[in-house]
């Protein structure tokens, strides 16, 4: 039971991963808090966020991971993938390095996580559509090969955050229910 004596049917845990800086932090509080903060790393320490939802009528709480940084270190351990049923991977759209790394991230989330993790790929910042680095056809056809789903969003406008963590959390309804 939450706070609002509102049963929770299930609680799903997703993880957000990607090379630092393209927005993971935000992209998160934009979902779990309809925030963004420019002065961002206001998570620190803090492991993962809720938010409890309702997905295909059932009450879902989505406990969502931040890596807080470590990915700097490369130091993202098993641990942080245990028993987690979706991902978010962001990329950054202004930065076509964040992109190149996210076949690398996948690896890292085929190699530690359960086979049957729901994957999103997330292109974010669009809000920046005149820096853009990375075509929206390079990612669909990505994440097509890869079997990924695929948005662009901006935690700053909030722009297709919702939409992604929705699709996401049904579709883990989806494989584990
Ligand atoms: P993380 O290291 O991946 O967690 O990235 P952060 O969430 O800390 O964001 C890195 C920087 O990008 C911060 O300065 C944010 O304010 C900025 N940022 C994050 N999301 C967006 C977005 O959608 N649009 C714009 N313009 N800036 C963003």
């Amino acid at each position: 039971y939450n706070g609002d004596d509102q049963k929770i049917d299930y609680v799903y845990k997703v993880v957000v991963i990607g090379d630092s800086a393209v927005g993971k932090t935000q992209v998160l509080s934009r979902f779990t808090r309809n925030d963004f903060c420019f002065d961002s790393k206001s998570t620190i320490g803090v492991e993962f966020q809720t938010r409890t939802l309702t997905v295909k009528s059932k009450v879902v709480k989505a406990q969502i991971w931040d890596t807080a940084g470590q990915e700097r270190y490369r130091a993202v351990t098993s641990a942080y993938y245990r028993g987690a049923l979706g991902a978010l991977l962001v990329y950054d759209i202004t930065k076509r390095e964040s992109f190149d790394h996210v076949a690398r991230w996948v690896e890292e989330l085929r190699s530690h996580a359960d086979n049957s993790i729901v994957i999103a790929l997330i292109g974010n910042k669009v809000d920046l559509e005149d820096k853009r680095a990375v075509p929206t056809e390079d990612a669909v056809e990505f994440a097509e090969n890869e079997g990924l789903y695929f948005f662009e969003t901006s935690a700053l406008t909030g722009d297709n955050v919702e939409a992604a963590f929705f699709k996401l959390l049904e579709e883990i309804y989806c494989v584990v229910s």
